[in-house]
């Protein structure tokens, strides 16, 4: 129920639109928003405001604007969906992302992050470390090094096998990659033939010299070093199995054609799991219950649609058919839906059966609905102990582990690998924050807190010396904590307007009063709620707003 409430503060009369939700056997009220100084204001604004709610309620699952309609929003935001081209411009314009070495005009597959993207990127990286490795006690981290051995590159199979095919188009001139089925059958996305005839077998690994001339190789993928590593770690962190380890690193693919901005680069950063179980040990872990658009190879094969289903029940009826890999499925897309990526641009692809490695008997990828199509983010696989038994043949060390129970010694298998492009995970959560201010027309980067790149922007309202000893006196005591900034150029709605377009979740304001009663003002960027909060409380504030994900409506009363 939704209803108006008038509030006498300090002599003057404030009306506030207030609601009542039954949560269990109790009835709980809360604002909903500020509605002006006298009863008329107050009853048109609060007709316009419950339009809005009512009207985002019923187009939230077309236009998946997320959470907005459970917010108050005092202004209207409209989800926008840029090509990639568009949002790479994006990313150059506000200092996200640069071609590598732009003044020389770019170098292709390579790309630098600048002050917001080099941000964006460390925060995707320490939630997926507090998530995957801090938040379980069977997997910890390690940091190998990304030049090493020659002889792990043998044993792993990649400098005789890891190749690409490449074809020029007869038309274009362009140089494309093939898979080895696809010679002779495919057309180049200009339309144009390849010359088949000519396909060459390309080298994804880069070479490198160390020292005087040992030929090296600048690592393709981040789980080998956890496989040479893996006896040592399992010793020294007295894991137990089923357990896992995990690493997060740059890695090198000598691609033929990159594209699609940071989606396939030459040079990215991998974060990685490699999970360890005795054969057939089963999962001691509860499936979640989540709901996901799940795309099996049945469906693929028929031509129908994927279906909306919870990954539990998909496991229970048999269409994922490892327990192991619903668990991992489901924390991987649970991983994302937390940081604030939108569900519904998510499936679960089955691998068909022409597509399944020869010993494998089931594989699942969580894709992704980029612009330019459905694209892997990550494969779940099992391994098998193909690679610990190829480093025990060539290393000729024994990787095994003893059985104290049968007292017999073993090879651990990988049931998955959960590993994640940093760069990927970069673009899926600029492409589903990214609002615009329907009204102002800039764009509203609405990413999760944890993940902006700066979490309060503080300004005092006024050029005036009090006001500014201020401010800087709060940017510098939150600053030890998170990053925080100092923005006095330019009037309040260019500051505001500036910092919903870099995603900077929380705008603190220094006002008349605040001298007086020393308190400030915090404004939320989706909703543009204002709470006024006491000093010697806004760094707890800001902690639960951004750490524990609390509403700005529960740390105060709206003004
Ligand atoms: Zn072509």
């Amino acid at each position: 129920m939704v209803y108006i409430v008038k509030q006498k503060i300090h002599g003057r009369e404030y009306y506030y639109l207030r609601e009542s939700v039954r949560k269990g056997k109790k009835v709980v009220s809360r604002t909903i928003c500020y509605l002006g100084k006298t009863r008329e204001e107050a009853e048109k604004k609060a007709k316009e405001v419950m339009e809005s709610m009512k009207k985002k309620v019923s187009s939230e699952k077309e236009s998946a604007e997320r959470d907005l309609s459970s917010k108050p929003s005092l202004r209207k935001l409209k989800k926008l969906n840029p090509s990639i081209e568009e949002l790479a411009t994006f990313c150059k314009r506000r200092g996200f992302v640069y071609p590598s070495a732009e003044i020389y005009g770019g170098y292709s597959g390579f790309w630098d992050f600048g002050v917001l993207g080099a941000e964006l990127k460390k925060n995707i990286k320490d939630c997926w470390w507090k998530f995957y490795v801090y938040g379980r006690d069977d997997i910890v981290g390690i940091d190998g090094s990304i030049i090493t051995s020659p002889k792990v590159w043998e044993a792993s199979g990649h400098v005789e096998n890891f190749n690409d095919i490449f074809v020029i188009c007869k038309k274009c001139h362009k140089a494309n990659k093939v898979d080895a089925a696809e010679i002779g059958k495919v057309r180049c996305p200009c339309g144009g033939e390849y010359d088949f005839e000519n396909a060459k077998k390309f080298k994804l690994m880069f070479e490198t010299f160390v020292g005087e001339g040992g030929k090296a190789y600048l690592r393709p993928e981040t789980a080998q070093l956890i496989f040479t590593n893996f006896k040592f770690v399992y010793g020294n962190s007295r894991l137990k199995l089923p357990c896992g380890i995990a690493q997060i690193g740059k890695a090198f693919r000598n691609e033929i054609s990159p594209r699609d901005f940071l989606f396939r680069c030459r040079e990215f950063e991998q974060m990685e799991i490699e999970y360890f179980i005795k054969e057939n040990q089963s999962c001691p872990y509860e499936i979640p219950d989540v709901e996901i658009l799940i795309y099996s190879a049945e469906a693929q094969e028929k031509g129908m649609d994927a279906e909306r289903m919870s990954i539990r029940k998909a496991y229970k009826k048999g269409i994922i058919k490892n327990d192991w890999h619903a668990y991992w499925l489901a924390n991987c897309f649970l991983w994302f839906k937390g940081l604030g990526a939108n569900p519904e641009r998510f499936r679960l692809r089955q691998h068909r059966k022409e597509e399944l490695a020869h010993y494998s008997s089931d594989c699942w990828d969580l894709e992704y609905e980029f612009p330019f199509g459905w694209k892997e983010l990550q494969g779940i696989a099992d391994r098998g102990n193909y690679d610990l038994r190829r480093h025990e043949e060539f290393s000729k060390k024994d990787l095994k582990l003893f059985d104290e129970k049968d007292g017999k010694k073993f090879l651990p298998h990988v049931i998955c690998e959960p590993s994640l492009g940093v760069e990927r995970a970069f673009l899926v959560f600029m492409f589903d924050s990214y609002f615009s201010d329907v009204e102002k027309g800039n764009i509203v980067l609405r990413l999760h807190p944890k993940l902006a790149p700066i979490k309060a922007a503080v300004f005092p309202i006024v050029k005036k010396k009090e006001f500014e000893d201020l401010a800087e006196k709060i940017v510098n005591d939150l600053k030890k904590e998170w990053n925080v900034v100092y923005d006095r150029a330019g009037s309040i709605g260019r500051r505001y307007a500036r910092n919903d377009e870099i995603g900077t979740p929380y705008c603190i304001t220094i006002d008349g009063d605040s001298l007086k009663r020393n308190d400030v003002t915090i404004r939320d960027r989706d909703t543009t709620l204002q709470v006024r909060v006491k000093i010697n409380e806004l760094k707890e504030v800001l902690r639960r707003l951004i750490e524990e994900g609390v509403s700005l409506e529960e740390v105060g009363d709206p003004i």
